[in-house]
């Protein structure tokens, strides 16, 4: 019975080793960069989530936005007639 419990611990830190490795995308960016939390912000033009420190901000209309790159900002102006 012990057997099957440390077979279980090991297929179960085996899982964690292997899903940890092969996370796509997200936690790419190295955990140190960033301290606790980092406010992530949504650029309005592509949809894409960034770390406020890296976004473009830019003020419309008396409102913050944030860009991934100057291109969404200025696509982003051009869709809003600005
Ligand atoms: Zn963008």
């Amino acid at each position: 019975m012990i057997k099957l419990i440390l077979l279980a611990l090991c297929g179960f830190v085996f899982y964690s080793m292997i899903s940890g490795l092969l996370r796509p995308g997200k936690n790419r960016r190295p955990k140190n960069r960033s301290k606790e939390g980092e406010v992530m912000v949504e650029d309005p033009q592509c949809g894409t989530y960034l770390p406020e420190s890296e976004a473009i901000k830019a003020n419309i209309h008396g409102k913050e936005y944030y860009f991934c790159s100057k291109k969404c900002l200025k696509e982003y102006k051009k869709i809003q007639n600005l």
